[in-house]
């Protein structure tokens, strides 16, 4: 072999060796007793702020617009109706557009979690702090408690600052796991969700400004099947589901029905526990602490 291989091969190794220490996996996780598998159900709070950063049309536009004014209400109601403890993913700014409904999460119980001031992350450092500092306080102020989780591409330095206990966003396992920033620190819990449990993938157009080609509506039925299949599969084995929804998107009356008919389906399984993101995270942090931190494991 070359030398310039053999180098190149050791530069890949230790690459991969770096990002491998940055990820920490629970092998010994379990669950409170008498649960089996834990399902978050969580709900992106976009309305149309994502339509307008990709410059969407104006239909696209009101579609999010529907998402604030009826479809959280449904889910709010779908969730109360199954005693679930959801977690809302909402932007900063939702809090000027729509605050009785943020309001509206944390009074029935639910979980209201920060998804960036605009939906995006700027890339200078100093304007990322002011957006992730706007974001808690608008949240705090509009549902009557700070935020402690995020569903965001924030750096992990800052929202370890800011108080946030994990963070919904990466996928790097099927079940909950610690990622450390590149410089082996700010450790934070990752409640993992996955793009094939999330609603917007089959029931929109042009989906995160894909092409004509693939626009996609999939039958309600379709998704549910493949989504109890999913569920089914991690409850066999004691794992987890992330279903991630839009309030645009699952709050038409068909796709709450279907919803309604999986949940139910759910619920016929014995062990099945529904927390909200916060207390999955609490769950995690208490009895299985990262390695370095208190409460060693
Ligand atoms: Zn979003």
């Amino acid at each position: 072999m070359s030398d310039l291989l053999t180098q190149e091969i050791k530069a890949l190794q230790a690459a991969a060796a770096t990002t491998e220490a940055r990820f920490e996996f629970i092998d010994d996780f379990a669950y409170p007793s008498g649960v089996q598998m834990a399902v978050n159900f969580t709900a992106d709070f976009d309305a149309m702020l994502l339509r307008r950063l990709l410059k969407e049309p104006p239909m696209q536009l009101a579609q999010g617009e529907f998402g604030g004014r009826v479809g959280i209400w449904r889910l709010i109601e779908l969730f109360n109706s199954h005693d679930i403890k959801a977690t809302v993913f909402t932007p900063g700014r939702i809090c000027e557009l729509y605050p009785k409904a943020v309001a509206a999460v944390t009074a029935n119980g639910h979980e209201v979690a920060d998804h960036m001031w605009e939906h995006q992350v700027p890339k200078d450092l100093q304007l990322e702090a002011d957006h992730l500092q706007k974001s808690t306080q608008a949240l705090t102020a509009t549902a009557g408690k700070r935020p402690v989780g995020t569903r965001s591409w924030h750096s992990q330095a800052l929202l370890v600052e800011e108080g946030y206990i994990y963070n919904s966003h990466g996928t790097a396992h099927h079940r909950p796991y610690y990622v450390r920033d590149k410089d082996n620190a700010n450790c934070l819990l990752n409640i993992p969700f996955h793009y094939a449990i999330d609603d917007a993938m089959f029931f929109s157009f042009a989906w995160l400004a894909s092409e004509n080609a693939a626009q996609r509506i999939t039958e309600p039925e379709r998704v549910m099947d493949m989504w109890w299949d999913a569920f089914l599969q991690q409850y066999r084995q004691g794992g987890y589901l992330n279903v991630c929804l839009h309030p645009f998107v699952s709050g038409r009356a068909m796709r709450i029905d279907a919803l309604d008919k999986l949940i139910n389906r759910m619920k016929t399984l014995p062990g099945v526990w529904f927390p909200s993101c916060e207390e999955m995270a609490r769950h995690c942090l208490e009895n299985y602490p990262a390695r370095g931190s208190e409460g060693v494991r």
